[in-house]
């Protein structure tokens, strides 16, 4: 029986385990993806990771994942399919393993979600992008869009609108879900202007996205756009054991304590403001010492 099973090897589940292991832990990753260091990977070029000012998301996500394997972690590929909790924690794999833990660190991530258009797949991280936070300064002076009605969406168009040239702002309703008082900021930016009523049907370029094609027949040039029409949290797996909000994302603090003992979550599954790399790495950390902790006064500990 392990101490500690991490569920997930992106930036909250292996820092968790580099500080259970630091600890003095008997701790195993899982991972579904082979050699997977989760969202990361997709980036092309992350540049706000302190310590880096340039390298590719797959870089960082290897470099992340090589600390952790040299710190003597096992990292076992397999899909965990279902977690039971008798006295222990027992994780049920795809491969038919059934393995147990003391404690358990869930770090399984979201999924962005995609628009399902036309050309979006070709210009994933040549022009598309689902973070504003993430990649909007590599369009500075540029003119961009962001499609979405809800407050991701609005602050996205904000934080572009310090940017960019021009930010165009896509909802397809006539009124935004999110929160008025930064419609209302956002109405009073020169350089940002609302498109209503109409949705993008098609994204178009050469080699870097140019153009996107809206319902109402309107063409705009553009060099970037924005997705921002919500994530899904990969959180069914432990609905019995968590309170989570609406949107599926599980309700803890920052020490990764859920509503049931020995359980914790770290990174972009937990319900919380911004979720990045930093933001990931600092709940996996957070969560390994509340499981130390536990682990400390559990008295089967
Ligand atoms: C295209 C893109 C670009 C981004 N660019 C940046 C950037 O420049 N800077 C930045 O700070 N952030 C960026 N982000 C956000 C960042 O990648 C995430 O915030 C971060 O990866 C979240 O880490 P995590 O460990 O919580 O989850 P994830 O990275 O999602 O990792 C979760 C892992 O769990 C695994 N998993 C899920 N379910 C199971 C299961 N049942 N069994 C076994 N394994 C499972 C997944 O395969 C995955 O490897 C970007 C995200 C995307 C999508």
């Amino acid at each position: 029986m392990y101490e500690t099973i991490v569920i997930g090897s992106g930036p909250a589940g292996l820092n968790a385990a580099l500080y259970l292991k630091r600890a003095n832990k008997n701790v195993i990753v899982i991972e579904k993806e082979y050699e997977g260091t989760g969202q990361i990977a997709q980036s092309i070029r992350v540049e706000n990771y302190l310590g880096f000012q340039e390298i590719s998301g797959m870089g960082l996500g290897e470099y992340f994942r090589q600390h952790v394997l040299s710190s003597g972690v096992p990292i076992l590929e397999d899909e965990v399919t279902e977690i039971i909790h008798k006295d222990v924690w027992q994780v049920v794999l795809a491969s038919g393993k059934i393995i147990e833990a003391k404690t358990l660190i869930y770090a399984a991530g979201a999924v962005p979600r995609e628009l399902g258009i036309s050309g979006e797949k070709t210009f994933q991280g040549k022009g598309i992008s689902y973070c504003a936070y993430c990649d909007g300064s590599l369009f500075k002076g540029k003119d961009t869009a962001v499609i979405g009605g809800g407050d991701t969406a609005l602050d996205d168009a904000l934080y572009l609108s310090d940017l960019c040239r021009k930010v165009y702002l896509i909802h397809r309703r006539e009124k935004f879900r999110g929160n008025n008082a930064t419609v209302e900021l956002l109405k009073k930016r020169e350089n940002v202007e609302f498109i209503l009523k109409t949705f993008v049907q098609e994204a178009y370029g050469q080699k870097k996205l140019e153009e996107i094609l809206l319902a109402d027949g309107r063409s705009i040039n553009i060099n970037g756009l924005f997705v921002a029409v919500g994530s899904t949290p990969l959180s069914d797996i432990i609905k019995d054991y968590v309170r989570r909000d609406e949107k599926g994302y599980v309700i803890a603090g920052e020490d990764g304590i859920t509503s049931s003992a020995g359980l914790f979550v770290a990174g972009d599954v937990r319900a919380k403001k911004l979720r990045q790399v930093i933001t990931a790495v600092s709940d996996g950390a957070n969560a390994a010492v509340s499981a130390i902790q536990y682990m400390k006064f559990d008295k089967k500990g």
